[in-house]
């Protein structure tokens, strides 16, 4: 069997009214960029790629450079291809919009080997150390009218406790748009909301240099914050060290790194607790396999990164089940030394509706899929109700 179509789809939403804010970015629309690629026989794999950028980049990669590499090879040798391909890329995309474009391919590989084989991902992946992980819940962005007065306090605060009823008991809000005391205030807001016993993570988006994060860092240690993501931005591994140095609290980052080679620098420069690969950027399955193997070297725990549609969370639920507890309990405490999956609570009708299969929270937790390939059946309705042209 060989592979025979690989056809790419621009997904997009527009949020109107619920656009929100990080401290990088407004979000007036969701968008996805989905690959589907078809074997001879029938086979048909789905994967996703980029997370952050618009997607017409990531789809003219596949559609003009990469596609026409793979069209007539055989669908059983993912990492082959994935060498392959990179090594025809490398001396033009060692990082972005190439790796993002493979790692959309690299994910439908594996969805059509798993289907071929009659096996999920997971399995393939070398087995599953759970089969349920608890999630927590990503929100408390800015609105997109920003105010540090007490009334968006409020909003906040319900906010917070509204996912905590829903069920979750860990999550993650933003910070790093307003000066260091008024987020700090933001913070003590959602803590105060949310009582002592439930987590509490916080994302900056590298909104800080050192000095910065280490400042809003000292905050942070006053609120038992789990973790401090993306202090500083992506290239400053001198910058990661000194906040993670000067800190008690876990520093986690990596959702913007790309490969085994990226990844390897992180890890070398001792930037980070916790290492955050997203499947549909850093290089899909075949590279996520290096990526953890040298994060376990450096005892580093790895929590992949979600965003996106109901296939980048799918994709991200196969590869958590394989994260060994690091280091090693016999009783893994989640975040300390047991993966958590991030789900994502900002409107997005492609993470809610693409898919047949509904994720569900149960008991604080999501299942890890268990059908063939990455276990999941795209609804073609949806995707011809959001697509546009490139
Ligand atoms: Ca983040």
């Amino acid at each position: 069997m060989r592979i025979s179509k690989v056809e790419t789809f621009i997904l997009r939403v527009p949020l109107g009214s619920k656009t929100f804010r990080s401290s990088q970015a407004r979000f007036p629309e969701r968008n996805s960029l989905l690959v589907r690629v078809t074997t001879s026989d029938g086979i048909v794999g789905w994967g996703e790629g980029g997370q952050y950028g618009p997607p017409e980049p990531v789809a003219a990669c596949i559609d003009r450079v990469l596609a026409p590499l793979i069209v007539d090879r055989p669908f059983s040798e993912p990492v082959r291809l994935w060498e392959q391909l990179y090594t025809h890329s490398r001396d033009f995309g060692q990082k972005g919009t190439y790796i993002e474009a493979l790692s959309a391919l690299d994910i439908a590989h594996w969805d059509i080997w798993g289907k071929a084989l009659g096996q999920p991902i997971h399995a393939l992946l070398g087995g599953a150390f759970r089969d349920r992980i608890q999630a927590y819940a990503t929100g408390c962005y800015y609105p997109e009218e920003i105010d540090a007065g007490s009334a968006s306090l409020d909003a906040l605060a319900a906010e917070a406790e509204e996912h905590v009823r829903s069920g979750f008991s860990t999550l993650k809000m933003k910070i790093g748009l307003l000066p260091v005391a008024a987020d700090g205030a933001r913070v003590a807001a959602v803590r105060k909301a949310i009582g002592p016993d439930v987590a509490l993570l916080v994302d900056a988006n590298h909104a800080y240099n050192a000095a910065g994060a280490i400042r809003m860092g000292r905050e942070l240690e006053r609120w038992q914050v789990s973790w401090f993501e993306e202090p500083v931005v992506p290239e400053d591994r001198s910058g990661y060290r000194r906040v993670r140095d000067a800190l008690s609290i876990p520093v986690a980052g990596g959702e913007c790194e790309f490969t085994r080679y990226g990844f390897r620098d992180l890890f070398e420069g001792e930037c980070v607790d916790i290492a955050q690969p997203d499947l549909c950027v850093c290089g899909g399955y075949s590279e996520w396999l290096k990526i953890q193997a040298l994060a376990s070297a450096h005892s580093v725990l790895t929590i992949p990164h979600v965003w996106g549609s109901g296939v980048a969370l799918a994709t991200a639920l196969h590869a958590l089940a394989v994260v060994p507890p690091t280091p090693h309990t016999d009783n893994p405490v989640p975040i300390q030394n047991e993966p958590v999956v991030e789900y994502d609570r900002q409107p997005n009708p492609l993470r809610d509706d693409l898919l047949v299969e509904i994720f569900a929270l149960e008991d604080g937790c999501l299942a890890v899929p268990s059908g063939h390939g990455l276990g999941i059946t795209v609804n073609d309705e949806v995707v011809n109700r959001y697509r546009t042209e490139a």
